[in-house]
């Protein structure tokens, strides 16, 4: 291979970290089924959050999302994407745009019809993080995933991310047994991020270290694209 194209062939294959984000729960709060634009109450320090790590550490932000109401019947798939475009549109006002979203509709008992089904995409399975990670050449162990529900934690410890965010705004940690630091507010999860992405918790992510308790962090502790199985 000619030198250029073994440069072309090396960039090809270069990888980022990314964040990782639950919807309901982490960049707005879950009230149950939110697909409505008047539904969505956002979650306190999210875009401060997702401007951090799109703009100073130039990661793609990634939202993975079960959206099981679409297959229960509650709203179609047309609501739930004219949300998300409203849900883009807003983030990128604020200057901390969202690279994607994926979104999975199954429910193993309460899908209707051809949505009665588990899926590799519904967490707590990794499908979403794992077609992320393929689409946008993303090192999932360089990665961080915040999410405020056990399945977001087992969904990202089966993908292999490094750094497993439990986000416990009703501080019942004892369910984020997974979790590699649990924060109470989402601005306390800022510096853990950075820390990672500087590779100051590396050790978080070396499965040869002694498995640690999870880290009390909180002491009061191109356009955007959308993708479906
Ligand atoms: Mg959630």
């Amino acid at each position: 291979m000619a030198p250029a194209q073994e440069d072309r062939a090396t960039a090809s294959r270069q990888t980022t970290p990314a964040l990782f984000l639950d919807r309901d729960g982490v960049i707005n709060v879950d009230s149950g089924f939110v697909h409505r634009v008047d539904q969505v109450e956002f979650v306190p320090g999210i875009f401060d959050l997702v401007g951090f790590a799109a703009r100073q550490l130039c990661w793609p932000v990634v939202v993975v999302t079960n959206q099981a109401g679409i297959g229960r019947g509650l709203f179609g798939e047309a609501e739930y994407q004219a949300l998300t475009r409203w849900l883009q549109h807003e983030f990128e006002a604020r200057a901390a745009p969202i690279a994607c979203f994926y979104h999975c509709p199954y429910h193993p008992e309460h899908g209707i019809d051809r949505y009665r089904r588990d899926h590799p995409w519904r967490k707590p399975n990794p499908g979403m993080l794992l077609q992320a990670a393929s689409d946008l050449t993303i090192d999932l162990a360089r990665s961080v995933l915040i999410g405020d529900r056990p399945t977001d934690m087992a969904a990202g410890a089966a993908a292999g991310v490094g750094l497993l965010i439990g986000f416990d705004h009703e501080r019942t940690c004892s369910v984020m047994t997974q979790a590699h630091a649990v924060v109470h507010e989402l601005t306390a999860a800022l510096p853990l991020l950075q820390a990672h992405a500087e590779g100051r918790h590396r050790w978080l992510a070396d499965a040869e270290a002694p498995p640690s308790p999870a880290l009390a962090a909180d002491s009061s502790i191109e356009k955007s694209r959308n993708f479906s199985p």
